[in-house]
This record gives C-alpha cells, sequence and structure tokens, in this order.
C-alpha cells in the first residue's frame, strides 16, 4: 500500500478542524503527559466535579431533605440520569436506568432472565471475555443446580484476540437457554455486530445481553430498534463518572412485565416504596431492577459528564474516534512497520475506541512508555492498548505518542525494565 507521508502539517489540519476540540479544556489532562487509557479510567472532567460538589453540598446543607429537595433530587437522580444516558444506548428513558456495577447488574440480568428448560439448560458466552462476566456466570449457573463445565459454551476464538460472528451464531444451538456477549471485546477491541448476532438469536428464539463497558461513551448503539432483550454497562470507561462510578442497565420494553431476578425495595413503584408493603411492587420500567438505596456519590459525577455528552453528541464522538485509531495506525505503519502487530480489527465497522499492539515485550514497552509521560495499558499476556479518547485526546497528542513510541523501540529503552506487569496493569 503506498501511503501518503502524515506530517506534523496534516496533524495541525486535523486538530483545526477538530469539531470536538473545545471540550479538552474541561477535563484535567496534564501538560506533560498523554493520557491514552481512557478506555480503562476515563479522566475527570469539570464539570463532573462540580456535579459532585453540589451533592456533597446538598448533604452538607440538608441532610435527608437532600432525597426530595437538593439541587438534583436523589431520589428519581438515577432516573433522571437514566433520561440522559439513554441516547448513547439508543433506548427509551424508560429502558434504562443507572444503578449498581457491570457485575452485580450481569447478575441481576441473568437471575431475571436465564429461565433453563428442560433440555435447554446453557448459556451462550465466548473465551475471549472479560473475567468477571465470566465468574458471574458460572456462580448463576451453579445457583440453579447447573454445572458450569457443561451448561456454560464459550466460543473459541480462531486467533487468540478475535471472534467470527458466523462462529457465535453456529453455537446458537437448541439447548441455549441464554446468550451473553460483549459489545466490544476488552482486549482486542473487536466491535461485534450486535444488530445481527441478535436477529439471529432471535430466530432460535434465545433471550440475548450485551456488555457494552467497552463500547458506551465511544460507539452509538440501538438497542431498542435492534430489539436488544438486556445490556449493562460501567459508566467509569469513556464516560467519565469516575472510580466504581455507578453503572447502567437497559431492558427491553417488552420485558418490563417480568419480575426482577434480585429483588429490593428502589426497584418499587416510586409512589408506593414507602408504603413499605411486604408485597413487592416493581415499577414497569428499567427501574423495576434497582434493588437498594443508589450510591449518590458514585452517581453525582455522571451528571456533570452526561452533560458534555448531550453537546459533544455520540455520533461526533464516533467519527473523532474512528479518526483517532485510524491515523494512530497509520503512523505505527509509518514510522515502526513491522515492529507490532496491530490485533485490533482494521475495519471501522469492526472496531471500538482503542487500538490493540501485540508484542513480546508489551509488559515492559508499557513502563517505559510511562516514564515518557505516555498513559497507555498493558493487557496480560503481551497487548499494549492505546485508546485515544475523543473528548479530550487530539491528533497532536497521537502524533507525539507515536513519536515517543519510535524513540522507545529504536534505542531500546525498554530493555531497561523488567517484562512483568504490576499488580494493576
Ligand atoms: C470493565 C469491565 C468490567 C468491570 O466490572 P465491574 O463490575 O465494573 O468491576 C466487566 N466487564 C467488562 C467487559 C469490562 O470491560
Amino acid at each position: 500500500m503506498i501511503m501518503k507521508q502524515i506530517t506534523e502539517k496534516t496533524i495541525e489540519l486535523l486538530d483545526q478542524n477538530d469539531e470536538l476540540a473545545s471540550f479538552k479544556n474541561e477535563f484535567y489532562v496534564k501538560n506533560d503527559s498523554i493520557y491514552l487509557d481512557g478506555n480503562s479510567l476515563g479522566l475527570l472532567s469539570k464539570r463532573a466535579e462540580q456535579s459532585l460538589l453540589d451533592v456533597l453540598n446538598d448533604w452538607k446543607e440538608q441532610g435527608i431533605d437532600g432525597w426530595m429537595g437538593g439541587k438534583y433530587p436523589w431520589f428519581t437522580l438515577s432516573e433522571q440520569l437514566a433520561e440522559k444516558l439513554s441516547p448513547l444506548v439508543g433506548a427509551e428513558s424508560k429502558e434504562v436506568i443507572v444503578t449498581g456495577s457491570t457485575t452485580t447488574n450481569l447478575h441481576q440480568l441473568v437471575a431475571t432472565f436465564f429461565e433453563p428448560q428442560p433440555g435447554k439448560t446453557k448459556i451462550l458466552a465466548d473465551e475471549l471475555t472479560f473475567p468477571s462476566d465470566i465468574y458471574a456466570l458460572q456462580s448463576q449457573l451453579k445457583l440453579r443446580g447447573l454445572d458450569p463445565a457443561t451448561d456454560l459454551i464459550q466460543v473459541k476464538s480462531k486467533d487468540g484476540m478475535t471472534l467470527e460472528e458466523d462462529d457465535i451464531i453456529e453455537a446458537m444451538t437448541d439447548d441455549v437457554a441464554l446468550i451473553v456477549l460483549p459489545s466490544v471485546l476488552y482486549r482486542s477491541g473487536q466491535l461485534l455486530d450486535m444488530e445481527r448476532l441478535t436477529k439471529e438469536a432471535h430466530k432460535r428464539n434465545i433471550p440475548i445481553g450485551l456488555d457494552l463497558c467497552h463500547s458506551i461513551g465511544a460507539v452509538p448503539h440501538d438497542l431498542s430498534h435492534w430489539g436488544v432483550d438486556f445490556a449493562f454497562w460501567c459508566n467509569y470507561k469513556y464516560v467519565n463518572a469516575g472510580p466504581g462510578g455507578v453503572g447502567g442497565i437497559y431492558v427491553n420494553k417488552k420485558h418490563f412485565q417480568k419480575t426482577p431476578g434480585l429483588s429490593g425495595w428502589f426497584g418499587s413503584k416510586k409512589e408506593s416504596q414507602f408504603d413499605m408493603d411486604h408485597t413487592f411492587d416493581a415499577e414497569e420500567s428499567a427501574g423495576g431492577f434497582q434493588i437498594g438505596t443508589p450510591h449518590m456519590l458514585s452517581t453525582a459525577p455522571l451528571i456533570g459528564s452526561l452533560s458534555i455528552f448531550e453537546e459533544a453528541t455520540i455520533e461526533k464522538v464516533r467519527r473523532k474516534s474512528l479518526n483517532l485509531t485510524a491515523l494512530l495506525m497509520d503512523l505505527l505503519n509509518q514510522e515502526l512497520n513491522g515492529e507490532f502487530q496491530i490485533v485490533n480489527p482494521l475495519e471501522d465497522r469492526r472496531r471500538g475506541g482503542h487500538i490493540a499492539l501485540k508484542h513480546n515485550d508489551a509488559a515492559r514497552i508499557c513502563k517505559a512508555l510511562k516514564d515518557n509521560g505516555i498513559v497507555p495499558d498493558f493487557r496480560a499476556p503481551n497487548v499494549i492498548r492505546l485508546a485515544p479518547a475523543a473528548l479530550y485526546n487530539s491528533f497532536r497528542d497521537v502524533y507525539d505518542a507515536v513519536e515517543i513510541l519510535t524513540k522507545i523501540m529504536k534505542t531500546r529503552e525498554y530493555e531497561k525494565y523488567e517484562n512483568k506487569r504490576e499488580v494493576i496493569a
């Protein structure tokens, strides 16, 4: 392939034409470092900081009255925020609720949607998904007296990095009672064809749920239109809601009548919740899947964060994100051709928000990058993930990061470090 040389001039033009450039000033970005780890923990924005301080202040000034009288009344905040979040997943407001964490939400949804019958007892997942999802599925099977060794099917990857939709569809057999898949694979950044998989699952009458951790805030979704049965995610990656920030659930409205598998009083109809009756009367919306009192201090940053997405729009975020990752790959090919194996899919429609590079020295190359002011992340055993975030990374950031990586590789500076991951990598 003959590629036009990318120069600093090209980069200047890209930054000048960046319709989201102004949002960078809204985030706490360091002048002497380039953060490319927003797919693991998004950075703090000034708006998210302010909304957290506002909620703290209501607690300080109003005590218990903050539930109804605060600037953002706590009693309905999870529903208010679901309305703001719903455009990110392509759903109606009532189909979304801000609650829980990825893993607890998955437990809730499998407890609700997994209805094994004789001869139909299996859960279909994949072998590349995030471990917590697998642990949750294994324990849900055990709770029903089933054996994960035989009842959890994990679709195999041919290359150890990506999945073939055809292989997943082939595994949708008559004995499968539930399908749970990621939208974007956390290691390789592969974006699965969610619409096609949903259609194929439904042809076989199997409910399907999606883990959106690595796509929410980076990739648009159309869950309602596709008819996805349920989805769940965290908001601390591309949505920038802070470490341990409260996650989300989507339940298609055709399932609002379902009794939540794990019931709790915050799933009650709002008007009757404080009647304190012992008969559970679930809200007929995704809100019915809440369990206990919402974690206000870990929800509050979302208020500010989602106001940024409302202005930026997910369509523009996706467009810029694809341009950033395409530039990153072009520069890697130009400056470091053959040094790394690019293991994320190259096509736009199959690529999430990050680039994944395979290298035997990946762990220590990451350490060298960090010491040179670049924040990447490492995923065992040999993958470097680089995530330029559309809201706070510029095209110049990508250019500078590749320049530093090139220096590290050419001088073999990384050989000074031990090729072993840190506790958190
Ligand atoms: C980040 C991530 C998680 C984390 O789950 P928590 O319950 O938020 O700790 C789970 N699954 C996937 C796919 C993730 O990317």
